[in-house]
């Protein structure tokens, strides 16, 4: 496949404008736009595919596994296409491992994390043979063991610990903190390893940590990996070998010209050689990369319906709304917003890019300069992450086509909703 991609404002990526229109790979999104019409994600296969890679390439030279985080994007077609590639995925729930194994995923590259693991999931995943718990609490370990004795199965499990490092993210999305939810403090992993060593149902796989989401820096990483190898070391010291690290998730894109996150090869270079350095040259290294798999690969199109002047503050009113993308709501992320096809006919207003639903928080971004008309077409770039995962009914909406570009061909990943879809599974009383 070859792209044009130099004449585009965001040469990183498969998404690039080609005069006044803005491409994925080599189509075009107004044509995609004059057939859905309605709000679509559009993803780029290429630029999966070349995410995924550049871990694969970071990696080839160690033991290792990529373990996709499908949070990230958990639409059926877009794990087929990491799945075949020979991903292992990172999940955090029975219906993720589900969704996972009918889109081709090897169950013994599965990985399985949550801090709220039930008896019912855990039974589940025991019997489809994952490849490892990431246990977040003693209760659940004492609770996998007791479940798998009960099948008859030995559970291979990793201690996620917490590790205590700031990984300088927004505070709904850092994890490796001592105040979050998650995971094993790192001065109790030790007794409990050597607890769980003794469990019947239990086998001893790894170590692993997840510090945080959206990281731009390498520095928290090292630091958590430091302390990770500490605690292998004396585990080794007590004669328990671990098989596997895993480093965990978590690696920013540029949703700004000013974020400038490392790349795979930039961030693992140096874990790389802290292991070998500590020792650890030849233990299989995981890692659980979501956003940056995905982030970039997928841009949310949608229609313009109004524009409404106010006193105050102008607003650019589109059909997309919060419950398709949550992020600036959620979170109060910045994702830049582009017109699909530029025009040149009309001076940029600053608006604020709000959705139909009925919440103020409704709104994909604030206070940006645009030259867009009613029926125009604009797209949230960087919004293959967190995106359509994240999407719901709420206000009684149909959820968001979906539609993967790959070179020149357009090939749906669902079909389109209809109202039908927004009462299925539902009772009706018999008044
Ligand atoms: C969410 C999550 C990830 C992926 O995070 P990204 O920021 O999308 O890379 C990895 N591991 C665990 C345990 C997670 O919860």
């Amino acid at each position: 496949m070859t792209f044009d991609t130099s004449a585009c404002s965001r040469p990183h990526t498969f998404f690039h404008r080609q005069g006044v229109e803005l491409w994925c790979e080599n189509v075009p999104l107004s044509r995609i736009a004059q057939e859905v019409e309605r709000t679509t994600y559009i993803y780029s296969r290429a630029q999966i595919e070349t995410n995924f890679m550049a871990y694969q390439s970071a990696l080839a030279d160690v033991p290792h596994q990529v373990c996709y985080a499908m949070k990230a994007n958990s639409t059926v077609g877009i794990l087929q296409i990491l799945a075949k590639l020979g991903a292992g995925v990172d999940t955090v729930s029975g219906g993720e491992i589900a969704r996972a194994l009918r889109a081709g995923f090897t169950p013994h590259k599965i990985v399985y994390s949550g801090v709220g693991k039930t008896r019912k999931e855990i039974a589940y995943a025991l019997k489809q043979g994952i490849g490892c718990f990431n246990v977040e609490s003693e209760p659940e370990l004492e609770r996998i063991n007791e479940i798998a004795q009960s099948l008859g199965l030995r559970a291979p499990i990793s201690i996620r610990c917490n590790p205590d490092v700031d990984p300088k993210t927004h505070p709904y999305i850092s994890t490796g903190l001592k105040n979050n939810k998650f995971g094993i403090p790192i001065a109790h992993a030790e007794t409990i390893y050597l607890r769980a060593a003794n469990m019947p149902g239990i086998e001893i796989k790894g170590i692993d940590a997840h510090i945080g989401s959206q990281i731009i820096d390498t520095q928290p990483y090292l630091d958590s990996v430091t302390r990770l190898i500490d605690t292998m070391d004396r585990l080794k010291a007590r004669g328990l070998v671990l098989s596997h690290i895993d480093i965990g998730g978590g690696l920013g894109i540029q949703y700004r010209p000013e974020d400038v996150p490392p790349t795979p090869q930039t961030l693992l270079q140096p874990i790389k050689a802290l292991l070998k350095a500590r020792g650890f040259g030849d233990i299989k290294l995981l890692v659980e990369p979501g956003r940056s798999i995905v982030g970039n690969a997928g841009v949310l199109m949608t229609q313009v319906q109004y524009i409404k002047y106010g006193d105050t503050r102008n607003f650019c009113i589109v059909e997309g709304g919060m419950n398709d993308l949550i992020r600036p709501a959620l979170y109060s992320a910045w994702m830049d917003i582009v017109p699909v096809v530029e025009r040149h006919d009309i001076e940029p207003l600053v608006m604020d890019v709000v959705g139909p639903v009925c919440e103020s928080s409704d709104f994909l971004g604030r206070a940006r300069e645009l030259a867009v008309k009613a029926n125009d077409w604009l797209a949230v770039l960087d919004a293959g992450a967190y995106g359509a995962s994240m999407a719901c009914h709420y206000n009684s909406r149909v959820l968001p086509m979906e539609i993967l570009v790959d070179g020149d061909q357009v090939i749906p990943l669902r079909d389109p909703e209809t109202y039908e879809h927004l009462i299925q599974g539902e009772r009706f009383l018999d008044l």
